[in-house]
């Protein structure tokens, strides 16, 4: 302890932590495990991306995709989320494990896409907190890997405990907060 102590003292403001925190987000990144969780057509593009023939994310070490959310850390959400489903959907968030990410995959599910209507949740940022957004309808399992590997970026510069949760804290609120798809005027006002 205080060989430790001792070293910390000689060491600039901060070092030991931000070598820590790198440490862990180097072995976060490369042990993600998604659930298994496909709501609409995106989701045969998120299979062929778990399929070994042709993508064969396994290279990243997440080739496992969980039936239980207590073995997953990445919601991949490919799909539209229709009212019913959320709840589910964010029953399903909250039992994943911690520290867990979410992957807004498609138009559909960042946005409600297409489907402006009572039925579809205009952003599944409504009911989980978001990490990354994929663009497109659907995108390209090329697309996906892409994002999954910008994900592993952000995963690998994120801060430890109190400060993660703040994060997404923070998010969580800017959503709850944020005006409703359906009084948005955009260039119709
Ligand atoms: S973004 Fe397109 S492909 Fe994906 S769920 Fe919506 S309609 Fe289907």
């Amino acid at each position: 302890m205080g060989l430790i102590m001792g070293l910390e003292e000689k060491l600039p403001s901060g070092f030991v932590l931000t070598t820590v925190e790198k440490l862990a987000g180097y072995m976060r990144k490369n042990s993600l495990w998604p659930a298994t969780f496909g709501l609409a057509c995106c989701a045969i593009e998120m299979m062929a991306v778990g399929s070994a023939a042709k993508y064969d994310i396994s290279r990243f070490g997440m080739e496992v995709f969980r039936a239980s959310p207590r073995q997953a850390d990445l919601m991949i959400v490919a799909g539209r989320v229709s009212n019913k489903m959320a709840p589910v959907l964010r029953q399903i968030y909250d039992q994943m494990a911690a520290p867990k990410w979410v992957l807004a995959m498609g138009a559909c599910a960042s946005s409600g896409g297409m489907f402006n209507n009572y039925a579809i949740v205009q952003g599944v940022d409504h009911v989980v907190p978001v990490d990354i957004y994929l663009p497109g309808c659907p995108p390209r399992p090329e697309m996906l890997m892409d994002a999954i590997l910008k994900l592993h970026t952000s995963i690998y510069d994120e801060k430890l405990g109190p400060n993660r949760e703040a994060v997404i804290k923070s998010v969580e609120e800017a959503a709850l907060n944020a005006l409703p798809t359906h009084q948005m005027k955009g260039l119709l006002a």
